[in-house]
């Protein structure tokens, strides 16, 4: 046994700290994050008004870097864009009016949404175009409104952001009127038929897809594309359209090998802070997860692919 004098000592205890210190360091990097992009998530949603600041942070947490703020009517653009000076560099926003506000269209209010979309946060136009499962809106209403989005995408060469619900050819219809001038079309949460999809594809659309993928029963649909191999790595984009849909990874028809992709950390984030009530963009790395496991890829690849996709698309820094 030596006797240690108390510098000695302080020394040894110091380098033993250091040491626990960088392993846990090494530790962490053996579960270092994905590099995420979350392109839609409704974060002036009422229902984050009271922890945006954690809500956000989480998400960095999780992995998700990046965030684009949906924009659903003028207000809302207003408010997204607001966010994105909070947040420069983690949040973008876009500026559109959701087919389901159509009718609250008016030639005053669209005047501001042009000087909202002209921002560089704002990133895309949208979210715009047709939605006839609700109807909300008439839908000749719905097609006017929509090709004045185009139309400012155009002329700000700004790429459109587009919902689509029970509407696909008419939404196709519409923006084939402007072939040879179109910008990027990004179709958000796509919930539609591999034969749908497929037409967008064709026409070198992106496709966004969300935790729906936990809902789909069809054989048709959101699933079939990705185990098909339908969908390139090349046009995908992943959201997590939060507030909504989120992503039940305890649905009873999800496959074995899909619910084996799951790991425990984005797991962790899933659970802990995200509920069917309220979704949160932490859930986007079991997201990916998931839709790697259909694609039988590696969540890394589909992280990278989906990530890379989402700066180009939308010119993110
Ligand atoms: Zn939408």
């Amino acid at each position: 046994m030596i006797a240690l004098d108390a510098k000695s000592r302080e020394t040894m205890a110091a380098n033993l700290d250091s040491n626990i210190e960088n392993n846990n360091d090494n530790m962490e990097k053996c579960y270092e994050n994905y590099i995420l992009i979350d392109v839609g998530a409704n974060l002036t949603n009422k229902k984050y008004s009271r922890d945006l600041d954690s809500v956000i942070q989480r998400a960095k947490d999780s992995g998700v870097q990046k965030i684009m703020v949906t924009g659903t009517s003028v207000k809302g653009s207003k408010e997204a864009l607001r966010l994105t000076r909070i947040y420069p560099g983690t949040l973008y926003s876009t500026a559109g009016i959701h087919p389901h506000d159509a009718k609250s269209y008016t030639d005053e209010s669209w005047t501001e949404l042009k000087m909202l979309a002209q921002n560089p946060e704002c990133v895309a136009v949208g979210e715009c175009g047709l939605d006839y499962n609700r109807n909300f809106s008439e839908p000749e209403e719905q097609r006017k409104v929509f090709r004045k989005h185009i139309e400012l995408a155009i002329e700000l060469k700004k790429p459109l952001f587009v919902h689509e619900r029970d509407a696909h050819e008419d939404l196709l219809a519409i923006l084939n009127e402007f072939k040879g001038k179109l910008p990027s079309v990004l179709v958000h949460c796509f919930t539609g038929s591999c034969e749908n999809a497929l037409s967008y594809l064709n026409n070198g659309f992106y496709i966004g897809l969300t935790g729906y993928l936990c809902k789909d029963k069809s054989d048709t649909g959101v699933r079939k594309l990705l185990v098909d191999g339908t969908i390139p790595l090349d046009k995908l984009v992943v959201e997590t359209d939060a507030p909504f849909m989120y992503p039940n990874t305890r649905a009873s028809k999800l496959p074995t090998h899909v619910k084996d992709g799951l790991t425990e950390r984005s797991m962790t984030f899933l659970h802990r802070y995200c509920t069917f009530q309220r979704n949160e963009p932490c859930s986007l790395p079991a997201i990916v997860e998931m839709v790697a496991a259909f694609m039988n890829k590696k969540p890394e690849e589909v992280a990278l692919s989906t990530s890379f996709n989402a700066m180009k698309l939308f010119g993110l820094s």
